[in-house]
C-alpha cells in the first residue's frame, strides 16, 4: 500500500528556469546599481546559450572587463528574488488528488527550499517538508529520504519518491527500497547513466503521476 507520495521541488513540481531568469535579474539590478553598468543580457546568454553555469558572473564581469569584487552581491541578489514563481500547470491538480488518499512530503536539496515554496503557494500541500540545507546534508546521502519517512511516519516500502534527476533524486531512494519516478520535464532532467541511477518508473508529465502511484495498487 502505497502511504506517502514524496516530491522533489525544482523541476518536478515547478519549471526551475523561472528561478535561475527571476536571479539574474536580480543580479543584474544590484550590478547596475554599484557599476551604473546593465550586464542582464550577458547574464542570460552566458547561463543558456553558452551553458554557463558555475562561475557564471565571474565569467561575465571578466568578460566585460569589471572586477570580479562584485560577484558575492551578485550570488546574494540572485537567491534574495522574491518574484513569485509558477508551478507546472498539472502540479496543483496532480498534488490535489494525491492528497485525497495519501500522505504528501517534499524533500529539496536547492538553495532556499522554504522560500521556493512561499513563492510557488505549494506549502500547504504537504504533510512534511524536508530542506536538505537545514539539516547540512544533501540527496546525495539517505539521511534526509530517512527523515522524510520518519516525519511521514511511512516505511520505504510504503512510499513513492517522484525527482528530475537521476544521482540526486534515484539513487538514494532505489537503496532505501522506495519506489522511485523519474520525471523527464525538468530542464536539468537527465537519463539515469547507470543501475543506481534508474528509477523504477519514468513519466514525461506529472499528470500521469496518479496512474503510476493507482497501479502500484492496494
Ligand atoms: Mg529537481
Amino acid at each position: 500500500m502505497v502511504r506517502a507520495v514524496c516530491f522533489d521541488l525544482d523541476g518536478t513540481l515547478f519549471d526551475d528556469e523561472q528561478y535561475v531568469r527571476a536571479g539574474l535579474r536580480e543580479a543584474a539590478r544590484a550590478l547596475e546599481a554599484e557599476t551604473g553598468r546593465d550586464l542582464h543580457e550577458e547574464f542570460v546568454a552566458a547561463y543558456f546559450d553558452d551553458g554557463v553555469r558555475e562561475g557564471t558572473f565571474d565569467h561575465v564581469l571578466e568578460a566585460e572587463g569589471l572586477s570580479t569584487e562584485h560577484v558575492p552581491t551578485l550570488v546574494t541578489a540572485y537567491h534574495d528574488s522574491d518574484e513569485p514563481l509558477t508551478p507546472y500547470p498539472e502540479s496543483r491538480p496532480v498534488l490535489e488528488r494525491l492528497a485525497t488518499e495519501h500522505d504528501l512530503g517534499l524533500l529539496t536539496g536547492g538553495r532556499n527550499g522554504r522560500s521556493k515554496l512561499e513563492r510557488l503557494s505549494l506549502a500547504g500541500y504537504f504533510d512534511a517538508v524536508v530542506v536538505t540545507a537545514d539539516m547540512g546534508a544533501s540527496k546525495r546521502t539517505a539521511e534526509p529520504f530517512r527523515r522524510l519517512l520518519e516525519e511521514l511516519d511511512a516505511d520505504p516500502e510504503e512510499a513513492v519518491y517522484v525527482g528530475d534527476r537521476p544521482p540526486l533524486d534515484v539513487v538514494q531512494p532505489n537503496r532505501l527500497g522506495i519506489y522511485t519516478v523519474l520525471v523527464t520535464t525538468g530542464f536539468r532532467t537527465a537519463d539515469p547513466t547507470s543501475a543506481a541511477e534508474s528509477p523504477d518508473a519514468t513519466i514525461d508529465r506529472l499528470d500521469e503521476l496518479p496512474d503510476t502511484v493507482a497501479a502500484l495498487g492496494d
